[in-house]
């Protein structure tokens, strides 16, 4: 997967810390933002191939910067998948609303973490840019 970008939105240092070793373990290029405004503009900047977005955040949530991403030209394509929290019930069903491609539970599972993502990748293209998606 050399060369293939993935931008992560992540609030939580430690939970940042994780992902960005395990998917550069993997062989990802990384970019990271720690809210959901730097993950819009670095969208928007680096045009990553796929977005790992944090569903709770200070300030904007993930979700709404999902709605944001998928009605914007230069990122509308771009997929997203939610890191969703086990405790919050909800979550998942809350996320494919917002026009996320999909979701991953945290704790995210070490073993599964990067091979999961590249999942997304490889059907992403399937995957139709939602028209219906309002802000
Ligand atoms: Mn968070």
């Amino acid at each position: 997967m050399s060369g293939t970008v993935v931008l992560i939105v992540e609030d939580n240092a430690i939970n940042m810390e994780l992902a960005v070793d395990l998917l550069q373990t993997a062989g990802f290029e990384i970019l990271q933002a720690f809210s959901a405004e730097d993950g819009i503009r670095i969208a928007r900047e680096s045009r990553p191939d796929i977005i790992l977005m944090d569903v709770s955040l200070p300030g904007m949530d993930g979700l709404q910067a999902t709605r944001t991403l998928k009605v914007l030209d230069d990122t509308r394509t771009i997929p997203i998948v939610a890191l969703t929290a086990h405790a919050m019930k909800g979550d998942e069903a809350r996320a494919l609303a917002a026009g996320c491609n999909g979701y991953i539970p945290k704790p995210v599972n070490s073993r599964e973490f990067a091979r999961t993502v590249r999942s997304f990748l490889t059907t992403a293209t399937e995957v139709p840019p939602s028209g219906s998606v309002s802000v």
